[in-house]
């Protein structure tokens, strides 16, 4: 049994990794703000004896006792990450820095949730590991791209200068059950609009495209990563690379909830990707890893989810 971290673990994809490794046997602290995250995400993990929470900002020092530790606290969608642009690149900076220090003063290895935002608006296509970025330094998304580009920097830096047995993953866009029904992202909104009838707002054309993994397939890329042999520490992409339009994900919605919902064109957000596609053959050669579930089966399990959030 494993005593394992998982900062921002009652978040979407931090509640999910907690049940799964909680699941196998393992002996998990699920550390969050609630900022984005709530304690519905992981009521039903409560009654384990192996299952603990601890209510902490890690823009502060922790002092704890554990083998792992999974990186995953900072708001991951763009309203929520741009709402207090300072604290998002705090949790990203200062929060690196906090759980480095806690692994190096423990000897535990660490994984960094890191994001396709750092290639930022790609000039390359599909976007692999090799690939250094378009990145706009001060704009509106700048606190979550610089901060996690800086978290990046600071876990190879510890890997040199420390010799820690770092991870690091750059998770591309996620769904499933559990994302917030306000938090703000494509498929949260398109399918909470479309189960109540709402118009679909579109950003810009649509034209703009995005991969959408499934969070099952997400939590084992997590797993299989933070599993990997010493040498591997990455950065390695993780997402699903079935490219979609996002008026095609509209479209794909509306049909699949049977809604009446239209769909409106509203202003494209400054700084929005134009592109996005992962390269994964080195997390499927290394890990042994790709998605396998369908982005019509994933969504039919999240649209279900959805149902039962409506008030
Ligand atoms: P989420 O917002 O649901 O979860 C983030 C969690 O971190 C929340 O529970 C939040 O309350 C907590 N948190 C935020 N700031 C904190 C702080 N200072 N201290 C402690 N807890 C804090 O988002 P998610 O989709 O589950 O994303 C999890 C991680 O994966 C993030 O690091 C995100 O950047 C990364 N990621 C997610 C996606 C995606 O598509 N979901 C894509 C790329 C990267
Ligand atoms: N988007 C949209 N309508 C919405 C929310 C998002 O058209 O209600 C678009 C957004 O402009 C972007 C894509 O969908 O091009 C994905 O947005 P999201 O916020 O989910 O994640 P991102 O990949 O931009 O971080």
């Amino acid at each position: 049994m494993k005593k394992i971290l998982i900062t921002g673990g009652a978040g979407f994809i931090g509640s999910h990794l907690c049940k799964k490794l909680l699941d196998e046997g393992n002996d998990v602290l699920c550390l969050d703000n609630y900022f984005t995250g709530t304690k519905e995400n992981i009521k039903e993990l409560s009654d384990s004896p192996y299952f603990e929470t601890i209510r902490h900002d890690i823009c502060f020092p922790l002092y704890v006792e554990v083998d792992q530790i999974f990186n995953l606290a900072c708001p991951a969608s763009p309203i929520h990450y741009q709402h207090d642009p300072v604290q998002t690149t705090k949790t990203s900076v200062h929060g690196a820095i906090n759980m480095l220090g806690l692994a190096k003063r423990i000897n535990a290895r660490i994984l960094q949730a890191s994001t396709s935002e750092v290639y930022g608006d790609p000039e390359t296509h599909p976007q692999d590991e090799k690939y250094w970025g378009n990145v706009n330094p001060i704009g509106p998304r700048s606190c979550y791209d610089e901060g996690k580009r800086c978290a990046e920097t600071l876990f190879f830096d510890y890997y040199r200068q420390h010799k820690l047995d770092i991870k690091v993953v750059r998770i591309f866009n996620t769904y499933g059950p559990k994302m917030h029904p306000n938090d703000g992202r494509v498929v949260s909104n398109f399918i909470m609009q479309a189960l109540t009838n709402k118009d679909i707002t579109v950003f810009g054309d649509g034209k703009q495209t995005r991969s959408f993994c499934y969070i099952d397939d997400m939590v084992i890329g997590l797993k299989n990563m933070m599993d990997s042999d010493e040498g591997i520490i990455g950065p390695i992409n993780l997402g699903n690379p079935t490219e979609l339009k996002i008026i095609d994900l509209a479209k794909l919605i509306i049909n699949m909830t049977n809604s009446k919902s239209k769909i409106i064109h509203a202003d494209l957000p400054k700084d929005d990707p134009v592109r996005r596609k992962p390269d994964i053959s080195i997390a499927n050669k290394t890990l042994n890893w790709k998605p396998t579930i369908e982005v019509e089966d994933g969504l039919k399990e999240t649209i279900k989810f959805f149902q039962t959030q409506i008030k």
